[in-house]
Protein backbone atom coordinates (compact mmCIF):
# COMPACT_ATOMS: atom_id res chain seq x y z
CA UNK A 1 0.00 0.00 0.00
CA UNK A 2 0.90 3.39 -0.89
CA UNK A 3 2.04 6.61 1.12
CA UNK A 4 1.36 9.81 -1.20
CA UNK A 5 1.83 13.46 0.11
CA UNK A 6 0.56 16.40 -1.67
CA UNK A 7 1.17 20.06 -1.32
CA UNK A 8 -1.49 22.35 -2.94
CA UNK A 9 -5.57 21.53 -2.64
CA UNK A 10 -6.00 24.75 -5.16
CA UNK A 11 -8.43 23.80 -7.86
CA UNK A 12 -6.00 21.75 -9.42
CA UNK A 13 -4.38 20.02 -6.80
CA UNK A 14 -8.10 19.38 -5.15
CA UNK A 15 -8.83 17.56 -8.79
CA UNK A 16 -5.68 15.81 -8.91
CA UNK A 17 -6.36 13.94 -5.51
CA UNK A 18 -9.83 13.38 -6.61
CA UNK A 19 -9.13 11.04 -9.06
CA UNK A 20 -5.59 10.05 -7.53
CA UNK A 21 -7.85 8.20 -4.09
CA UNK A 22 -10.49 6.34 -6.50
CA UNK A 23 -7.42 4.09 -6.46
CA UNK A 24 -7.17 1.55 -3.71
CA UNK A 25 -3.65 1.08 -3.44
CA UNK A 26 -3.10 4.71 -1.93
CA UNK A 27 -4.01 3.92 1.60
CA UNK A 28 -2.56 6.67 2.99
CA UNK A 29 -2.15 10.83 2.09
CA UNK A 30 -0.30 13.65 3.99
CA UNK A 31 -1.64 16.68 2.84
CA UNK A 32 -0.59 20.61 3.21
CA UNK A 33 -2.43 23.48 2.55
CA UNK A 34 -3.07 26.63 4.11
CA UNK A 35 -6.04 28.30 2.06
CA UNK A 36 -9.40 28.54 3.09
CA UNK A 37 -12.10 28.69 -0.35
CA UNK A 38 -13.56 31.84 -1.00
CA UNK A 39 -16.72 32.49 -3.38
CA UNK A 40 -14.52 33.68 -6.28
CA UNK A 41 -12.73 29.91 -6.30
CA UNK A 42 -15.65 28.30 -6.89
CA UNK A 43 -16.08 28.23 -10.92
CA UNK A 44 -13.01 25.94 -10.79
CA UNK A 45 -12.85 24.04 -7.61
CA UNK A 46 -14.64 20.81 -6.84
CA UNK A 47 -15.36 21.90 -3.56
CA UNK A 48 -19.09 23.32 -3.68
CA UNK A 49 -20.32 26.39 -1.47
CA UNK A 50 -20.72 24.89 1.59
CA UNK A 51 -17.30 25.29 2.05
CA UNK A 52 -16.88 28.62 1.16
CA UNK A 53 -14.77 30.40 4.14
CA UNK A 54 -13.89 26.72 5.62
CA UNK A 55 -10.43 25.25 5.38
CA UNK A 56 -9.83 23.85 2.01
CA UNK A 57 -7.62 21.14 3.66
CA UNK A 58 -10.40 19.94 6.58
CA UNK A 59 -13.08 20.35 3.42
CA UNK A 60 -11.17 18.19 0.87
CA UNK A 61 -10.50 15.17 3.84
CA UNK A 62 -14.08 14.86 4.18
CA UNK A 63 -14.21 15.12 0.29
CA UNK A 64 -11.91 12.24 -0.05
CA UNK A 65 -12.89 10.13 2.53
CA UNK A 66 -16.38 10.09 1.33
CA UNK A 67 -14.77 8.46 -2.00
CA UNK A 68 -12.24 6.57 -0.34
CA UNK A 69 -13.06 5.73 3.46
CA UNK A 70 -10.22 3.71 4.16
CA UNK A 71 -7.87 6.30 3.55
CA UNK A 72 -5.85 7.46 5.97
CA UNK A 73 -5.19 11.69 5.94
CA UNK A 74 -2.42 13.21 7.89
CA UNK A 75 -3.63 17.06 7.44
CA UNK A 76 -1.31 19.75 7.89
CA UNK A 77 -2.59 23.28 7.99
CA UNK A 78 0.01 25.12 7.02
CA UNK A 79 2.74 27.05 4.09
CA UNK A 80 5.16 24.48 3.04
CA UNK A 81 7.82 27.08 3.70
CA UNK A 82 6.78 27.91 7.15
CA UNK A 83 10.01 27.70 9.21
CA UNK A 84 7.74 26.90 12.62
CA UNK A 85 6.25 23.44 10.58
CA UNK A 86 9.29 21.84 9.05
CA UNK A 87 9.68 19.39 11.27
CA UNK A 88 6.38 18.34 11.15
CA UNK A 89 6.56 18.62 7.66
CA UNK A 90 9.51 16.40 7.31
CA UNK A 91 8.61 13.91 10.17
CA UNK A 92 4.85 13.65 8.12
CA UNK A 93 7.02 13.08 4.53
CA UNK A 94 9.11 10.48 5.90
CA UNK A 95 9.11 7.15 3.93
CA UNK A 96 6.28 8.33 1.70
CA UNK A 97 6.12 6.52 -1.82
CA UNK A 98 5.50 8.94 -4.18
CA UNK A 99 4.46 12.84 -3.93
CA UNK A 100 2.26 15.59 -5.49
CA UNK A 101 3.25 19.60 -6.39
CA UNK A 102 0.07 21.53 -7.17
CA UNK A 103 0.95 24.58 -6.31
CA UNK A 104 1.61 27.46 -8.46
CA UNK A 105 4.13 29.77 -6.47
CA UNK A 106 8.27 28.68 -7.30
CA UNK A 107 9.49 29.31 -4.07
CA UNK A 108 7.19 26.52 -3.38
CA UNK A 109 8.33 24.13 -5.74
CA UNK A 110 11.38 24.94 -4.67
CA UNK A 111 10.88 24.31 -1.39
CA UNK A 112 8.91 20.79 -2.26
CA UNK A 113 11.49 20.26 -4.38
CA UNK A 114 14.14 20.07 -2.09
CA UNK A 115 11.98 17.92 0.67
CA UNK A 116 11.35 14.93 -2.13
CA UNK A 117 15.26 14.92 -2.78
CA UNK A 118 15.63 14.80 0.71
CA UNK A 119 13.42 11.89 0.94
CA UNK A 120 14.39 10.69 -2.13
CA UNK A 121 10.52 10.41 -3.23
CA UNK A 122 9.34 10.47 -6.65
CA UNK A 123 7.14 13.19 -7.20
CA UNK A 124 4.59 14.46 -10.16
CA UNK A 125 4.07 18.36 -11.02
CA UNK A 126 1.30 19.70 -13.27
CA UNK A 127 1.62 23.00 -14.43
CA UNK A 128 -1.90 24.84 -16.18
CA UNK A 129 -0.88 28.03 -18.38
CA UNK A 130 -2.10 31.11 -18.62
CA UNK A 131 -5.45 31.18 -19.76
CA UNK A 132 -5.43 27.68 -19.79
CA UNK A 133 -3.80 26.87 -23.75
CA UNK A 134 -2.06 24.06 -22.23
CA UNK A 135 0.04 22.75 -19.46
CA UNK A 136 3.47 20.83 -18.28
CA UNK A 137 3.73 17.65 -16.96
CA UNK A 138 7.01 16.87 -14.96
CA UNK A 139 7.57 13.42 -13.27
CA UNK A 140 10.61 13.96 -10.58
CA UNK A 141 12.91 11.10 -9.77
CA UNK A 142 15.58 10.48 -7.17
CA UNK A 143 18.90 11.31 -8.54
CA UNK A 144 17.48 12.28 -12.03
CA UNK A 145 17.44 16.51 -13.29
CA UNK A 146 15.56 18.36 -10.47
CA UNK A 147 12.63 21.26 -10.38
CA UNK A 148 15.61 23.41 -10.85
CA UNK A 149 17.47 21.98 -14.27
CA UNK A 150 13.82 21.61 -15.34
CA UNK A 151 13.40 25.35 -14.81
CA UNK A 152 17.36 25.98 -15.91
CA UNK A 153 16.07 24.05 -19.25
CA UNK A 154 12.80 25.87 -19.62
CA UNK A 155 14.74 29.15 -19.04
CA UNK A 156 12.51 30.37 -15.66
CA UNK A 157 13.78 32.33 -13.10
CA UNK A 158 14.66 31.28 -9.56
CA UNK A 159 12.86 32.18 -7.03
CA UNK A 160 14.96 35.08 -5.94
CA UNK A 161 14.47 36.39 -9.36
CA UNK A 162 11.06 35.63 -9.64
CA UNK A 163 9.46 38.60 -8.21
CA UNK A 164 9.26 41.25 -10.63
CA UNK A 165 9.45 38.86 -13.80
CA UNK A 166 6.91 36.67 -15.69
CA UNK A 167 8.48 33.72 -17.29
CA UNK A 168 7.30 32.20 -20.08
CA UNK A 169 6.40 28.85 -19.37
CA UNK A 170 4.48 28.11 -22.65
CA UNK A 171 7.32 28.54 -24.82
CA UNK A 172 10.77 27.42 -23.00
CA UNK A 173 13.01 29.40 -25.66
CA UNK A 174 10.59 32.39 -26.90
CA UNK A 175 10.03 35.84 -25.75
CA UNK A 176 6.22 36.03 -25.54
CA UNK A 177 5.10 37.19 -22.04
CA UNK A 178 2.79 35.51 -19.98
CA UNK A 179 -0.17 37.29 -18.68
CA UNK A 180 -2.55 36.17 -15.53
CA UNK A 181 -5.48 34.67 -17.01
CA UNK A 182 -7.51 32.40 -15.30
CA UNK A 183 -7.59 28.95 -17.12
CA UNK A 184 -11.42 27.36 -18.12
CA UNK A 185 -12.25 24.13 -15.30
CA UNK A 186 -12.23 22.09 -18.30
CA UNK A 187 -8.48 22.76 -18.62
CA UNK A 188 -7.58 22.70 -15.04
CA UNK A 189 -9.65 19.12 -15.23
CA UNK A 190 -7.64 18.17 -18.61
CA UNK A 191 -4.24 19.00 -16.95
CA UNK A 192 -5.29 17.42 -13.58
CA UNK A 193 -5.89 14.30 -15.44
CA UNK A 194 -2.63 14.04 -17.08
CA UNK A 195 -1.14 15.31 -13.84
CA UNK A 196 -2.86 12.17 -12.07
CA UNK A 197 -1.70 9.75 -14.67
CA UNK A 198 1.52 10.73 -14.50
CA UNK A 199 1.51 9.98 -10.97
CA UNK A 200 -0.39 6.36 -10.99
CA UNK A 201 2.63 5.74 -13.06
CA UNK A 202 4.80 5.92 -10.28
CA UNK A 203 2.40 3.81 -8.17
CA UNK A 204 2.83 1.33 -11.24
CA UNK A 205 6.49 1.49 -10.68
CA UNK A 206 7.24 3.11 -13.88
CA UNK A 207 9.74 5.56 -12.23
CA UNK A 208 11.60 7.92 -14.65
CA UNK A 209 12.10 11.26 -15.48
CA UNK A 210 9.51 12.80 -17.59
CA UNK A 211 8.33 16.56 -18.63
CA UNK A 212 5.72 16.91 -21.59
CA UNK A 213 3.50 19.73 -22.30
CA UNK A 214 -0.04 19.72 -23.96
CA UNK A 215 -1.39 22.13 -25.84
CA UNK A 216 -5.22 22.63 -25.47
CA UNK A 217 -5.66 25.05 -27.88
CA UNK A 218 -3.80 26.55 -31.35
CA UNK A 219 -2.39 29.71 -30.23
CA UNK A 220 -0.53 32.30 -33.14
CA UNK A 221 3.03 32.38 -32.39
CA UNK A 222 2.86 29.52 -29.31
CA UNK A 223 1.28 26.15 -30.16
CA UNK A 224 0.85 25.89 -33.88
CA UNK A 225 -1.54 22.62 -33.23
CA UNK A 226 -3.48 21.60 -30.26
CA UNK A 227 -3.43 17.98 -28.44
CA UNK A 228 0.11 17.45 -30.07
CA UNK A 229 2.25 16.27 -27.26
CA UNK A 230 5.27 17.98 -26.89
CA UNK A 231 8.61 15.86 -25.41
CA UNK A 232 10.43 18.14 -23.34
CA UNK A 233 14.02 16.31 -22.71
CA UNK A 234 15.31 18.10 -19.64
CA UNK A 235 18.41 16.14 -18.55
CA UNK A 236 20.26 17.10 -15.52
CA UNK A 237 22.31 20.31 -15.33
CA UNK A 238 25.69 19.60 -14.14
CA UNK A 239 26.09 22.99 -12.15
CA UNK A 240 22.57 23.08 -10.83
CA UNK A 241 23.11 24.80 -7.58
CA UNK A 242 20.31 22.98 -6.07
CA UNK A 243 20.94 18.96 -6.93
CA UNK A 244 25.03 18.98 -8.00
CA UNK A 245 27.11 17.07 -5.71
CA UNK A 246 24.52 14.55 -4.94
CA UNK A 247 26.13 13.13 -7.42
CA UNK A 248 27.74 10.81 -4.78
CA UNK A 249 24.79 9.68 -3.47
CA UNK A 250 23.52 8.58 -6.94
CA UNK A 251 24.61 4.81 -5.88
CA UNK A 252 22.39 5.01 -2.91
CA UNK A 253 19.98 6.34 -4.57
CA UNK A 254 19.59 3.79 -7.13
CA UNK A 255 19.86 1.66 -4.39
CA UNK A 256 16.93 3.20 -3.00
CA UNK A 257 15.01 3.34 -5.98
CA UNK A 258 15.07 -0.73 -6.58
CA UNK A 259 14.15 -0.91 -3.18
CA UNK A 260 10.92 1.19 -3.64
CA UNK A 261 10.26 -0.66 -7.04
CA UNK A 262 10.30 -3.84 -5.14
CA UNK A 263 7.90 -2.50 -2.79
CA UNK A 264 5.52 -0.70 -5.35
CA UNK A 265 5.43 -3.93 -7.54
CA UNK A 266 5.47 -6.59 -4.90
CA UNK A 267 3.12 -5.11 -1.89
CA UNK A 268 0.92 -3.34 -3.90
CA UNK A 269 -0.94 -6.41 -5.46
CA UNK A 270 -4.75 -6.09 -4.74
ZN1 LIG B 1 19.07 20.33 -10.43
Amino acid sequence: MAHLVQVGLGSGGMSVIDMLVRDIRISKLTLIEPDILKPHNLSRHLLGSDSVGNSKLLSAVKWLKDRNRNLEIISIDAFLQEPEKQAQINNAIKGADLGVCAVDNEEAKYHWCSLMRHHCIPWTLGEVLSGGIGGFIHTFVPGGPCYACACTYLKREGPKESKDSKPDYSHPSGQVEEARIPASFASIQTIAALHALATIDLLDAKIKSYSFLLPLQKVDGIFSESLKKIVVNISKNESCLFCRGEVKVVNDVDDLLQKKLKELSGGLGS
